[in-house]
């Protein structure tokens, strides 16, 4: 499932291409996404120039000069870049036509992802209205994550992939995070102390900025949105290593399932 760094390397790879481009024509081949795709997309962004290219937790904002649209990858989908005469393939559902003479290009196997026009303010939209700050913003501190973590008895790592406490923080960060703050996936999320909650933040931020620079650096036309990329793999200390070495301590990393998540950790390091 692509996660907060997969879209924000999406973003980025994305933005140069549409920012100050015209769509010169929209193509839906199937509107069966997560939710029905309505033709007011078409309708609004026909004609229109790429004002902003933006990100909020997992949703990617297109900004035009009279609505926004809001676009999701959901569970497999992906956007990639390409040149007008490259015919779709199979589950390539619709096409951004720009007046480069380039084509943004929505490719969804599950059919998860989703698309919504708005022509109000989109921080205001359902969707995203309600969402929790940003890990990479000022606004998730130690101080925040102490404060909303007291007196809650849920297992940190389930607390810190809740999304109305902070958004985007899915399992493989959250597992990761956790290493690198030396905290125990199990403890109960009221009971981490205050120094624990900002190496937490730390841990947070510091591994998602990773997977982002890493994944920034390998970005060409094809904009990939898969899990764990594979040159971030080889980085992780805990996800999906059940049975290796520990890098610090050279244990064996164990796992267990957690909120029907697996989740794999050091118990040496980690208390
Ligand atoms: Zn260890």
């Amino acid at each position: 499932m692509p996660e907060l760094p997969e879209v924000e390397t999406t973003r980025r790879g994305i933005a140069p291409c549409l920012l100050t481009r015209r769509v010169i024509d929209v193509i839906v081949r199937d509107r069966r996404l997560r939710w029905p795709i309505s033709t007011q997309f078409e309708r609004g962004v026909r004609g229109q120039t790429v004002r902003s290219v933006e990100r909020r937790a997992k949703y990617l904002l297109v900004g035009f000069d009279t609505g926004t649209l809001i676009l999701h990858l959901g569970m497999s989908g992906s956007l990639r870049m390409v040149q007008s005469n490259v015919p779709p393939k199979l589950h390539e559902h619709w096409d951004l036509w720009l007046d480069s003479g380039q084509v943004l290009r929505f490719h969804d196997p599950r059919r998860f992802g989703s698309l919504h026009w708005t022509d109000s303010d989109p921080q205001l939209h359902p969707l995203l209205k309600a969402l929790a700050p940003e890990p990479l913003s000022d606004l998730f501190h130690g101080e925040y994550l102490y404060r909303v973590s007291r007196g809650r008895k849920v297992a940190i790592k389930s607390f810190i992939m809740n999304s109305s406490l902070v958004v985007g923080v899915g399992n493989i960060y959250a597992s990761e995070a956790l290493f690198r703050a030396r905290i125990s996936p199990r403890r109960a999320a009221g009971r981490i102390t205050r120094a624990q909650a900002a190496a937490l933040v730390d841990g947070i931020k510091s591994v998602l900025s990773e997977a982002i620079k890493i994944g920034g650096t390998t970005l060409r036309d094809y904009v990939n949105a898969d899990g764990a990329p594979g040159y971030f793999r080889q980085k992780l200390f805990v996800y999906e290593r059940a049975g290796e070495a520990c890098r610090v301590c050279r244990a064996p990393i164990k796992k267990f399932t957690q909120g029907q998540r697996s989740t794999y950790w050091c118990s040496t390091c980690q208390r």
